[in-house]
């Protein structure tokens, strides 16, 4: 059987890669991975379970010595490497990327690649220039504290930002000294396969990273229980960070959840109309399969009108269509499971009085995965449309009176990851931000972020922060060592 296939011109492994060996299932096993732009079959990958799990945190662990012990310059090194073998395969990464998980290439050749390797570069960069260190000194006592790389770090990452979401937790994950085991979605499990190739030619060294392939509720679960483990960083839904806390809670591993969310988007009264509706329409961006997307428009009651009407004319204007083709603007969603639980709510929402602006079912005319772009409103806040992520091209509209009721329906939901705001009053837009429940606050633009700042969600969206300094204190063991000064020196 053939361990190679080929996705747009560039050959990928479908196997595992363990302590820098590609390698097969010891059963044998594969799974098939499908295209969401046709339903092709891309490969057959490895379906890894409990051994692959078991070798793959043996490799982590016997790495991890050497590796916390290299030099912070070294580190850097390789990392802009990796960097490097990014983009110089940018096109190929792009290609491979919307051919297995369906988002635009537009997006993978402008966005998302780049951030790849800036990913990488960034977290590079940190590690020689500011890897903390802090002294707290007395006459009779120095307090020194380090960031002392905690071990092997078990990162699971989801569909639909594949490459990305990996970069983004394997970069300081090993700047910071930790080795790592990797597990893609298994919806989108390719470029994780390049990535390997990638790091082997940037010359890391066997072990420190490793990827593994394969389904959660196999080989996920069993990384996630595993006593050697000790970080778990997951991004992904709710329901699976539920499993994924509790078997890390037998070992007490620490984890980091990067969750759902229900994000707001908030027209203020005094808002430039043309910017909220460009804000409102780049909400379906990746088929609506954002985790910060503001799929909640809450638009100030004298405004509403106007808004639907340009919201209409700008949503009727996007190609939908073939994400190879530069000129989509809305590719296809993941898979048929996806499709279905996406019409699934927004039947339900339809059949309970809710009505369809635009869209409110499948493309019918280019079949396959394509949803058309939806827009509900007449849903009270306790509606499932409302409440509950729906991860596809569909956002509901609800208005408001006044700021009080503005800031009770954003914060209204479990969920408390992103909201943005649009207002023409700096002072008026600082007022609500301060009283909303989200990680991240967008006013008058949207999805924008500096690596230095933290990221993540709160109430159900999230436990933890990382980007910058926080991702330091999550990837290591903070350790203050307290030396006498001034007895107990025999030389
Ligand atoms: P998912 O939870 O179904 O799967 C995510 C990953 O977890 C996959 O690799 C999967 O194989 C693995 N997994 C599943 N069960 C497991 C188990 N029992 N043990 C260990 N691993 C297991 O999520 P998804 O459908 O792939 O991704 C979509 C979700 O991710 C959405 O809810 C979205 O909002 C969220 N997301 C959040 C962020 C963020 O930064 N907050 C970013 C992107 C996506």
């Amino acid at each position: 059987m053939s361990h190679t296939t080929t996705v747009a011109g560039t050959p990928v492994d479908t196997r595992h890669w363990i302590n820098g060996v590609r390698v097969a299932s010891a059963d044998g096993a594969t799974f098939a991975d499908h295209s969401p732009i046709d339903g092709t079959e891309l490969g057959q990958i490895s379906r890894g379970g409990k051994p692959e799990a078991e070798a793959a945190v043996a490799a982590a662990k016997a790495a991890f010595p050497a590796w916390a012990a290299t030099s912070p310059q070294e580190r850097a090194r390789l990392l802009h490497a990796i960097a490097d073998g990014v983009e110089k395969r940018l096109e190929e990464l792009a290609q491979v990327e919307t051919h297995d998980n369906g988002a635009l290439i537009r997006s993978h050749r402008r966005g998302v690649m780049p951030r790849v390797a800036h990913n990488f570069r960034f977290f590079a960069d940190w590690l020689t220039n500011d890897l903390g260190h802090e002294d707290f000194d007395t006459n009779t006592r120095r307090n020194h504290v380090s960031w002392d790389p905690a071990g092997p770090c078990v990162l699971i990452t989801p569909w639909n930002a594949p490459l990305m979401m990996e970069s983004w937790k394997v970069a300081p994950a090993l700047a910071a000294g930790n080795t790592v085991v990797l597990k893609p979605a298994e919806w989108s499990p390719l470029t994780a396969s390049l990535l390997a190739d990638i790091a082997a030619e940037a010359g890391l060294p066997a072990g420190v990273l490793n990827i593994v392939q394969g389904y959660g509720a196999e080989v996920g679960q069993a990384l996630t229980e595993h006593p050697d483990v000790r970080r778990i960083s997951f991004t992904g839904s709710v329901p699976t960070a539920r499993h994924i806390s509790a078997a890390a809670a037998a070992n007490l591993t620490p984890v980091s959840l990067e969750l759902g969310g229900k994000s707001p988007l908030l027209v203020l009264e005094d808002a430039d109309l043309d910017l909220a509706v460009e804000l409102a329409v780049e909400q379906y961006d990746n088929a609506g399969q954002v985790c910060l997307a503001g799929t909640r428009l809450l638009v100030h009651e004298s405004l509403q009108e106007a808004f639907v009407e340009k919201f209409v004319q700008k949503a009727n204007s996007l190609v939908q269509g073939d994400p190879r083709d530069a000129a989509t603007d809305l590719g296809p969603n993941i898979h048929p499971r996806q499709l279905e639980k996406i019409d699934g709510f927004v039947q339900r929402a339809l059949a309970a009085g809710a009505q369809a602006v635009i869209g409110g079912g499948p493309n019918t005319e280019l079949g396959g995965l394509y949803y058309r772009p939806t827009l509900l409103t007449g849903l009270a806040q306790d509606a499932e449309a409302v409440q509950e992520e729906i991860f596809g091209p569909v956002l509901t509209l609800q208005t408001f009176a006044d700021d009080d009721e503005a800031v009770a329906l954003a914060n209204g939901t479990r969920f408390g990851l992103a909201a943005t705001v649009v207002s023409g009053d700096r002072a008026h837009a600082d007022r609500i931000a301060r009283q909303l429940v989200a990680g991240t606050v967008w006013v008058n633009c949207f999805y924008v972020r500096d690596l230095r700042a933290p990221f993540g969600g709160s109430r159900q969206s999230g436990v933890g922060r990382e980007g910058g300094t926080w991702s330091f204190d999550f990837y290591c063991d903070l350790k203050n060592t307290v030396t006498a000064q001034e007895s107990g020196w025999v030389q």
